[in-house]
């Protein structure tokens, strides 16, 4: 097992500290404030940290979830709503940024106010910590603010010693089950606190099951759990050179400090870093009296979900384990039961379940995801909260909930991360194609999907092949949390044990990611890179595919067709045949009502512009005419345009241009149907339509040794020298944009007129065009002035040539923060902005986008940037310039249209940017579009313009 918070405690703690005070500091800046921010940390030591929960009533309530945390807030709700909650306690979030201002000590106030509680507890208990006749036991539960599952440690029947396990053997007349309490707590309390590896416990266990010929854990009795204590006592002394800490006290405060530390382990880290949750926000502490699903027979414990997490489908969903504790449901050590076969064996348990659940789903108006425990016959809520879903479970329930009348389609809308809906337009497999391979077997449908790549056996290697652009199946007898970075990579997961709430399964459904689990066929060796499954041997790098939907598992390459989706607005499905599609575009349609953004679209192509259309897109928001150069037979004649030497040779290669760039605005303004189209005048450096230097020099010389000569190789030095010409060392700040338009007006001149002339030729037919031309990377108010003579002179000329009436506007993109900080003077030319996000990224922080992969993650490690900045907008650093543009731009022109075609503008964070500033529109790629609407309709609920 990987393990990479290795380490003494002190060390890992002084490590811990240091970062936090760096987030602390960051925190404290008035303006690093991030999406999810808490709020800050209250320095008073006067205020309240502990709260309780119990006999019916809590201190707190769902609403407290920043200083509560997410499941602390529910345990106390719970609470309050009456259901079996066992009694307890909550720590605030601010004492764990306490703890780590104080560098690891608590002031005694707080202390006093836990030991009040503790005090509490024992009397709403009946039982006393470490008593020898009726002894109190607690777990110690972590729960920040959003849930981040299996992050965090919890430690379960703390309270025990060698006395106390006699006390609690004596009063459930069950030594078996007092001494496999004592067992599970030295084990987590090693682990968790003094940081002994698992394994090194593992490893008893088995030796112990070994010798008694058991094979389940549950044969064991007491005298050979009791020699597993022993064992694992004198593991603890071997390791840490003391013994096991006998008094309780003791145990609570090192338990309650070790799940503080726990914040700040790698991999919640990492999590945060995927989920955007920011670091100051810190843990709250749960200590919560024991219930035991692990006394015998008629107890039980298990997890579930009012509603299928990974289809959406109304039915009842779940799993649990027989005389079992908490975490063996989850750690996939035993394999469960589907939670419907409850019924069967405690009908009356689980009939209360049935009815709590659908009570806390009525109360909370989503899907619940809870945890229960039943001791002899009793049933305890141990935890609810808010079910992660897969991005298609998130859109057929939302839209149930509207249906069923319990929130309205506002609320449907605010519940649907955006991103899920991108998930339910990635593709599927043919599914001729895959019914005609081979079945190699079978696992859970944990995640819906198609998924198809390399086999990986580690979360590392994920990584390694997926930075080399391979894509990557995540195959593993099952997941831990410290996999997290590799299965944020893969294509998809597929595990060997466990069932559909394990970690693998809970994981995948939140990033989205396909995940088959618990295909217990597999024969997986991970040291040696393979697995074997019915005689088949599968090799690192060999092709699987797998089906997330069925569980089906194929050993194959096999490719993908387009979601449902997509085939219905290609018109390949009737739209009645989809029930998801009818979903997908209900909530869409739903959002355009609360949204105040205009939704364009960044294409190209008409088929491309076609399908933003239908994704909804109203516009095309840019439209880069150089990628048309690119294009079939093309690349000869733009060469020739660039090689010219005469104004007279460059105007004739440019004619030849000309009908062709006409042919595809014609076909781009015609997909738009009347909506208005952003075209951009050519905007790379030149020498990219030319060969690369190397690959010229190389080609010379082969010619030369070949003894060749004549028109061919003099042709080749030719461009050879025009190459070295065009040579910049910074090509990015280098001859390129409106700079091209300056030196070479011809090539302005051209452009305008295929604009025009295609729109007139439009306007003819009766169709209309709306066509905004755009000069890019307009630094000085002269050069827009310059280009916008040419442009008028042009389209005037083509006007009156034609004999139509066709409007258009002249407009900028705002990239250059030069152009943004004097946009008061650019807009008296201006008639639009569209801000170029990425170029004013790069040239804001002075990172150049093309090799900021250099270092962006030691930045990021090192907690200089939470985030990449060219992929979600800088509010901070960049959000002033394009603030201070609109401001200036505005003030000279009232009309002033405003949009955003940079990369942010399908980034749901960065659109509530654009919306706070005022935008008129965001454009996105097409895929983007359904998830733009949503963000857009999300910020405009929840923002308001001008903040
Ligand atoms: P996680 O966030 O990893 O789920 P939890 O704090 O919820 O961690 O606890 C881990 C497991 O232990 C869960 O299955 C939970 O139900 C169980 N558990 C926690 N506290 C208690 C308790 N007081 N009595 C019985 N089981 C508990
Ligand atoms: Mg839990
Ligand atoms: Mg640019």
């Amino acid at each position: 097992m990987a393990k990479k918070a290795t380490g003494k405690p002190a060390r890992r703690l002084a490590k811990a500290v240091k970062t936090m005070a760096r987030v602390a500091r960051r925190a404290a800046r008035p303006a690093a404030k991030a999406k999810k921010a808490a709020t800050p940390v209250k320095k008073a030591a006067t205020g309240k940290y502990v709260y309780f929960f119990g006999n019916g009533k809590a201190e707190g309530d769902r609403t407290m979830r920043d200083a509560l945390g997410g499941k602390g807030a529910n345990l106390a709700e719970m609470t309050n709503a009456g259901l079996p909650v066992p009694p307890g306690f909550t720590i605030s979030t601010d004492v764990c940024n306490i703890y780590y201002k104080d560098k690891g000590k608590l002031p005694a106030s707080i202390e006093t106010e836990i030991k009040r509680n503790v005090d509490k507890l024992e009397k709403a208990a009946g039982a006393t910590l470490g008593s020898t006749t009726n002894p109190l036991l607690v777990s110690v539960r972590s729960g920040a603010k959003f849930s981040m599952p299996g992050m965090m440690d919890t430690i379960l029947n703390l309270g025990l010693n060698d006395a106390a396990v006699e006390g609690l053997k004596a009063r459930t007349s069950n030594g078996r089950f007092a001494f496999d309490s004592y067992r599970r707590f030295i084990q987590m309390f090693g682990n968790v606190v003094l940081d002994i590896p698992k394994d090194v416990f593992e490893h008893e266990f088995e030796a112990v099951k070994h010798e008694r010929g058991a094979r389940q854990d549950t044969e064991l009795d007491e005298a050979a759990l009791r020699e597993v204590v022993e064992r694992y006592k004198r593991v603890v002394r071997d390791r840490t050179g003391r013994d096991f800490p006998q008094d309780p006290h003791q145990q609570l405060a090192m338990s309650r400090d070790a799940v503080f530390r726990s914040w700040m382990n790698p991999r919640a880290q990492e999590y945060r870093r995927i989920y955007d949750i920011p670091d100051h926000i810190g843990t709250a502490v749960n200590v919560q009296m024991m219930v035991f699903g692990n006394t015998g027979d008629r107890s039980a414990t298990g997890v579930g979900f009012t509603r299928n997490p990974a289809t959406g489908a109304n039915e009842f969903y779940g799993e649990f384990l027989i005389n079992a504790q908490g975490e063996d449901v989850v750690a996939g050590i035993r394999t469960p039961q589907p939670i419907v076969e409850l019924e069967n064996v405690m009908p009356k348990a689980f009939r209360e379940l049935r009815q709590i659940t659908k009570r806390l789903e009525k109360h909370y108006r989503d899907i619940q995801d809870f945890e229960f425990t039943v001791q002899d016959e009793k049933l305890y809520m141990l935890q609810t909260r808010n079910g992660k879903r897969t991005g298609y479970a998130a859109v057929v329930i939302a839209t149930d909930l509207v249906a069923e009348k319990l929130i309205s389609p506002k609320e449907a809308i605010l519940q649907i991360d955006p991103e899920s809906l991108s998930q339910l337009l990635s593709p599927g497999f043919d599914q001729k194609e895959w019914k005609s391979i081979p079945l190699a077997t079978k696992g859970l449908p944990a995640s819906p999907g198609a998924a198809s790549g390399h086999v990986v056996f580690n979360a590392d290697d994920a990584v390694k092949w997926a930075d080399q652009g391979k894509p990557v199946i995540l195959v593993r007898r099952e997941t831990v949390p410290d996999d997290i970075h590799g299965m944020y990579v893969s294509q998809g997961i597929v595990t060997a044990t466990g069932g559909m709430t394990s970690h693998a399964a809970v994981v995948g459904r939140q990033m989205g990611k396909p995940s088959v689990v618990g295909a217990g066929e597999l024969n997986i060796d991970e040291g040696g890179k393979q697995f074997t499954v019915n005689g088949k041997t599968v090799k690192e790098g060999d092709f699987v595919s797998f089906d997330g939907l069925t569980g089906e598992v194929k050993i194959a390459r096999v490719a993908s067709k387009p979601s449902e989706i997509l085939q219905v607005l290609n018109g390949q499905m009737p739209e009645k045949d989809s029930d998801i599609y009818r979903r997908f575009n209900q909530i869409l349609t739903w959002s355009d009502k609360f949204r105040r953004l205009g939704i364009r679209a960044n294409a190209d192509q008409p088929d491309q512009a076609e399908l933003a259309y239908a994704f909804g897109a109203r516009g095309i928001g840019l439209c880069r005419t150089e990628h048309m150069f690119f294009g079939e037979g093309r690349i000869p004649i733009v060469q020739r345009m660039i090689l010219a030497t005469t104004e007279a040779d460059r105007r004739a290669a440019l004619n030849e241009l000309l009908p062709m760039q006409r042919g595809d605005f014609y076909g781009v303004f015609k997909a738009m149907h009347g909506e208005p189209v952003t075209i951009r005048t050519i905007d790379p450096p030149l020498h990219e339509f030319l060969p690369k230097r190397e690959e010229l020099m190389v080609e010379i010389a082969q010619m030369e040794t070949k003894g060749q000569s004549g028109k061919e190789l003099d042709k080749k030095r030719e461009l050879l020298h025009r190459v070295e010409q065009l040579h910049e060392f910074n090509p990015m700040l280098g001859h390129r944009g409106v700079r091209l338009g300056i030196t070479y007006p011809e090539i302005t001149e051209m452009q305008t007129r295929a604009i025009i002339e295609a729109a007139c030729q439009l306007a003819k037919e009766g169709i209309k065009v709306v066509p905004e031309i755009m000069i890019p990377l307009v630094g000085h108010v002269k050069e827009l002035r310059d280009q916008k003579a040419i442009v008028d002179r042009v389209a005037g000329e083509v006007i009156a040539e034609q004999g139509v009436r066709v409007k258009y506007l002249v407009g900028t993109m705002i990239e250059v923060p030069r152009g943004a900080m004097t946009a008061d003077q650019v807009a008296a030319e201006a008639q639009f902005f569209s801000f170029g996000t990425n170029d004013l990224t790069q040239l804001t922080f002075g990172f150049s986008r093309d090799d900021i992969g250099k270092f962006l993650r030691i930045y990021q490690d090192k907690k200089i940037l939470d985030k990449d900045p060219f992929a979600t907008f800088d509010v901070d650093g960049v959000g002033p310039v394009v603030r201070t543009a609109v401001e200036l731009g505005r003030k000279a022109r009232t009309d002033l249209k405003l949009g955003v075609c940079g990369e942010h503008g399908g980034d749901p964070s960065s659109i509530h940017f654009f919306e706070k500033v005022g935008l008129d529109y965001v454009s996105c790629s097409p895929y983007r579009v359904p998830v733009a609407r949503l963000a857009a309709a999300q910020a405009g609920l929840s923002v308001k313009v001008g903040d």
